[in-house]
C-alpha cells in the first residue's frame, strides 16, 4: 500500500503565528486569557491550558488590567472597545488574511454595497467580519440561499478565508443576473487555496483519503467535503485511533492531509497507523 501525504498539510502560517504568540506570552507571564479557543484543535488547546492559557467566551470574564489574546479568527470592533474600557492588554493574533477580509467587507459596506459573506454563520471569523460592517452584512452558507433573499442592485461579496473558490463562484453566479453592480473581493487565503489544491490533486488518484482535523474546524470540514466529491472513500478524522482497518480494505493508495489546525505529530501518527493496517 502506498501512503501519500499532501503538501501543505497541517498548521498554516496564521495558526503557527498565534501559537508562537501564545507560547511566548505564557513563558513570560505565566497565564494569559484567550477569547475563544486559540485554534480548533482540542489537544493543542488542552496543552496550552496546562501552561496557563485561560479560554473565555467573553472579555467580561477577564479581570481588569489582565492580558487577553485575540485568536487568528479575529474579533469584532466591540472586543477592542471593551478591552480599552477595562484596561485589558490585547495580544492580537488576528491572521493578516482575516484582517484583509474584515477590511474588504467594511469598505464595501462603507461604499454602500449590500454585503454578502460566503461562510459559516456561526463561525467566529464570519461573525467578526459581519461585526466589522456594523452588522450590515449577511452570511451566505449555501449558494441557493441567495434565491430567497432580497437583493439590492449593488452587491459586494467577500468570503470567509477558508471557503472554497468553487462555493464563492457559485454565489457570484447566482447574484450577477440580479444586480447591476457586483464587486467581489476574493478573500480566501493563500494557505487555504494551496491546501485544497494539494489535497484534491491527491484525492483524484487514491482509493482512500484521510482528512485530519477538529470536527468543528471549518477549514478541515471544507477540505473533507471537497475530497469526498472526488474520492467517495474519504474519512474526516480527529486522530489516528479513529481509523478502522475495514476502511483500507483493498486500498492500494491512501492519501492523507490535515487542516490548518492539525499538528505535524497528528499527521505522523496517522501515517504510522495506516502503515500497520497494510494489506
Ligand atoms: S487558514 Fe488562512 S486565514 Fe486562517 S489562520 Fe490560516 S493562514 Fe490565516
Amino acid at each position: 500500500m502506498e501512503i501519500i501525504v499532501a503538501e501543505h498539510a497541517g498548521f498554516c502560517f496564521g495558526v503557527k503565528r498565534s501559537l508562537e504568540m501564545a507560547e511566548e506570552a505564557l513563558a513570560k507571564r505565566g497565564h494569559v486569557y484567550c477569547l475563544g479557543e486559540l485554534i480548533h484543535n482540542s489537544q493543542v488547546v488542552a496543552d496550552l491550558e496546562v501552561k496557563g492559557l485561560r479560554v473565555v467566551s467573553s472579555l467580561d470574564a477577564v479581570p481588569e488590567g489582565a492580558v487577553a489574546m485575540i485568536r487568528a479568527h479575529g474579533a469584532g470592533p466591540a472586543a477592542y472597545e471593551v478591552a480599552q474600557a477595562r484596561n485589558i492588554t490585547l495580544l492580537d493574533a488576528t491572521c493578516p488574511f482575516v484582517r484583509r477580509a474584515q477590511k474588504a467587507a467594511a469598505d464595501l459596506a462603507e461604499e454602500g454595497y449590500q454585503v454578502l459573506v460566503v461562510g459559516e454563520r456561526d463561525h467566529p471569523e464570519a461573525r467578526g467580519i459581519v461585526e466589522h460592517t456594523g452588522g450590515r452584512a449577511t452570511v451566505v452558507e449555501n449558494p441557493a440561499e441567495t434565491d430567497g433573499m432580497e437583493l439590492t442592485k449593488r452587491i459586494g461579496i467577500v468570503a470567509q478565508t477558508t471557503q472554497s473558490a468553487k462555493k464563492l463562484g457559485q454565489v457570484v453566479a447566482r447574484v450577477i443576473p440580479r444586480a447591476r453592480d457586483v464587486k467581489i473581493a476574493n478573500t480566501i487565503c493563500d494557505a487555504t487555496s494551496h491546501r485544497q489544491g494539494a489535497a484534491l490533486e491527491i484525492a483524484r488518484g487514491v482509493d482512500v483519503m484521510l482528512v485530519i482535523g477538529g470536527r468543528h474546524s471549518a477549514n478541515t470540514t471544507r477540505l473533507a467535503d471537497l475530497c469526498a466529491d472526488i474520492c467517495p472513500r474519504t474519512h474526516h478524522i480527529e486522530s489516528a485511533d479513529e481509523i478502522e482497518a475495514d476502511w483500507l480494505t483493498d486500498a492500494s493508495r491512501v492519501g492523507i492531509t490535515g487542516g490548518a489546525s492539525t499538528p505535524v505529530a497528528a499527521i505522523e501518527a496517522v501515517v504510522r497507523r495506516v502503515g500497520t493496517c497494510r494489506n
